[in-house]
């Protein structure tokens, strides 16, 4: 199988499967109980938060353990929003993963006012926009660091200096950008950040929100004390190991993996470009995660290119997985200005560390002569 969608999920890691699977075996108590066996878990679990803050570049007392990266969106959003429902404006991009802008519909079926601020046709978000809809009634900026689908690199730290200028905190969702790029929440300057464990080669279901110290937010699941009394119930303890460690690994080995991963991307980038005439390529030439590639193939329907793929066992993406079930069109892709039929004809590849040189000449083999087949048949496309 060759595997070109690691912006969806991530293989877990060898050393983090058996990281997990040492904890369970050994380590069953719960981090609140103060005998030994609770202890040790808590202490475990402060070493994942040690790891995880590292990182950021943040304190461990910042870092907040959540189910998942789309609870942590939607703390940062609900949890700013509750903190003073007062300012109740709030300011996001038109690019946002479905987790921030849900989360942005809800609120506005509360009564919040929501700007989507537009993006340039790289995905860029536009400074001027921004500007222009933060009023004094603005309770949260929030703009993801890296895009899912394109991989477009937000001007973030500016973001954030327009918006403190004016008092308003910003959230930044870095869960496609976390392990790709470097993600210093300090340098950044932002007053909140989510991450997610499975992007970055960790287990599935949890995730975590940096609070910068001194930032004002409202609980979000109400019960115990877990997470300092801000997020409630019992820690998903073998998953916080697990994300410990999948940092403790990138760290060793992913500013080399990094650079391996890249340059396969721009590889495969280039042979598509040479190989299949018509091809065009989503997203911005500069400022961009390198290892996502999105193409449109003008004429064709991408669930057809991927079910082909797919039977060669080339695994890519038609956009986020999360949108990948439904018949709507990429708001990203739309949202860079591409006609719906340019968007629907358009396919994600993620590379990761599952992949290698030889995977880039097989599909570079079997991907021109799908579109050429496909072109064949089709009757939308000028060949056809
Ligand atoms: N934010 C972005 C940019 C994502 O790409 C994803 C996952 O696809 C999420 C948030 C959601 O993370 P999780 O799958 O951990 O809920």
């Amino acid at each position: 199988m060759i595997y070109l969608d690691h912006n969806a999920t991530t293989p877990v890691d060898p050393a983090v499967a058996d990281k997990m699977a040492w904890f369970l075996r050994e380590h069953f108590g719960n981090p609140s109980s103060l005998y030994p066996i609770g202890r040790r878990v808590k202490e475990l679990m402060n070493e994942a938060r040690e790891r995880v803050a590292g990182a950021l570049g943040v304190d461990r007392g910042e870092i907040f353990f959540t189910g998942s990266g789309t609870e942590a969106d939607n703390f940062a959003v609900f949890g700013t929003f509750d903190a003073a429902p007062e300012r109740n404006e709030f300011v996001t991009s038109a690019i946002e993963h479905p987790a921030v802008i849900e989360a942005a519909k809800t609120l506005e079926r509360r009564g919040a006012k929501v700007t989507y601020v537009p993006v340039d046709e790289y995905g860029t978000v536009s400074l001027d926009h921004l500007r222009s809809a933060l009023t004094p009634k603005t309770g949260l900026v929030s703009v993801m660091h890296a895009n899912n689908e394109i991989g477009t690199i937000e001007p973030v730290a500016e973001i954030v200096r327009i918006a403190h200028e004016r008092g308003i905190p910003v959230h930044s969702d870095a869960v496609q950008s976390f392990g790709k790029i470097d993600v210093d929440a300090r340098k950044l300057g932002v007053d909140f950040l989510t991450v997610s464990a499975h992007k970055i080669y960790g287990p599935k279901g949890i995730g975590a929100l940096y609070i910068r110290r001194g930032a004002t937010i409202c609980p979000f699941v109400h019960g115990g004390r877990q997470e300092r009394g801000l997020r409630a119930g019992t820690e998903n303890t073998a998953g916080i190991v697990g994300f410990g460690e999948a940092v403790r690994v990138l760290e060793e080995k992913g500013r080399k993996e990094r650079a391996r991963i890249e340059k396969l991307a721009e590889a495969l980038k280039r042979g598509i470009e040479q190989k299949i005439p018509g091809a065009k390529f989503n997203g911005p030439p500069e400022n961009r995660v390198k290892s996502t590639i999105n193409f449109a193939f003008p004429g064709l329907e991408a669930e057809a290119i991927l079910l082909a793929l797919a039977t060669k066992e080339i695994y890519v993406s038609t956009g986020s997985a999360c949108s990948e079930e439904s018949e709507e069109v990429s708001h990203v892709l739309q949202a860079i200005g591409l006609r719906p039929e340019i968007a629907r004809s358009s396919i994600r590849m993620s590379l990761g560390r599952s992949n290698a040189e030889e995977d880039i000449a097989v599909v570079l083999r079997e991907l021109p002569a799908i579109i050429a087949k496909l072109r064949s048949i089709s009757a939308f496309h000028p060949e056809g």
